[in-house]
Order: C-alpha cells, then sequence, then structure tokens
C-alpha cells in the first residue's frame, strides 16, 4: 500500500534507524519510546491488522517474532526479558495499520498492561 507510513519507511522513503533486515522484515527504532529498548518490527509486505495474518503468512509471522527476538538480543535484553506487543485496531490503540511487532525492554514491565 503506497500511501502507508512503514511501507514508506520498508521502501527506505521515510528516515528510520534500522537495526535489522533481511528479506521479509524491517526492524527500527520506535520515534517515541516506551522503555529503554523500543523498537517495531514490520513484515515487508503490507498486512493491516492482526486480524489479516492469512494462512499464506504463517512462516513470515514465525519470521517477524524471530527478527524481535534477534533484535532483543542484538540490543542486550533478550535475557533481561522484553515484551512483545500487537495492537489489533482500536480497543488496543493501533495507530498505524501496518502490521508491527513492538519489542520493549530494559527495564521492569508491569502487569496487566494499560
Ligand atoms: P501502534 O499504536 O501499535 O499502531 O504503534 C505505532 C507506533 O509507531 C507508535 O509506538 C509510534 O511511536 C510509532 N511510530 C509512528 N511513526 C513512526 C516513525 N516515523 N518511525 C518510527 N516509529 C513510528
Ligand atoms: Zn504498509
Amino acid at each position: 500500500m503506497s500511501d502507508c507510513l512503514f511501507c514508506k519507511i520498508v521502501r527506505k522513503e521515510i528516515p528510520a534507524r534500522i537495526v535489522d533486515e533481511d528479506a521479509d522484515t524491517l526492524t527500527f527504532e520506535d520515534i517515541n519510546p516506551q522503555a529503554p529498548v523500543h523498537l517495531l518490527v514490520v513484515p515487508k509486505k503490507h498486512i493491516a491488522t492482526g486480524n489479516d495474518v492469512g494462512p499464506e503468512d504463517e512462516a513470515l509471522v514465525g519470521k517477524l517474532f524471530r527478527a524481535g527476538a534477534r533484535a532483543a538480543r542484538a540490543k542486550g535484553v533478550a535475557d533481561s526479558g522484553w515484551r512483545g506487543v500487537v495492537n489489533v485496531n482500536r480497543d488496543a490503540f493501533q495507530l498505524v495499520f501496518h502490521l508491527h511487532l513492538h519489542v520493549l525492554g530494559g527495564r521492569s514491565m508491569s502487569w496487566p498492561p494499560g
């Protein structure tokens, strides 16, 4: 989708602080970090929400998770711990409608989340 913010970041039309890239995923720093480590992992394929993951995307979502774990390792929070978050639609406060995995770490998280 050409006017999607994260598609533009994937195409390098908008700058981002990229920390990891492979054939199918891109990981970059969140512009408004909520923790010392706050990364966003996106599939290069445009998928609007977590509701829109199809059977053809099962391997891709596995790659998304593995990219998140790889970036957490690179940022030094794999062992201390990190929180993976996928916000879906209004009640979860999804703001960008391109599937993304938040990777938050570097501080102790509270539970339940807000
Ligand atoms: P969500 O509420 O799950 O849709 O999260 C969207 C996230 O994208 C928020 O944490 C924003 O801070 C982040 N964000 C928005 N624009 C950019 C950008 N240009 N580069 C990096 N992160 C962004
Ligand atoms: Zn997109």
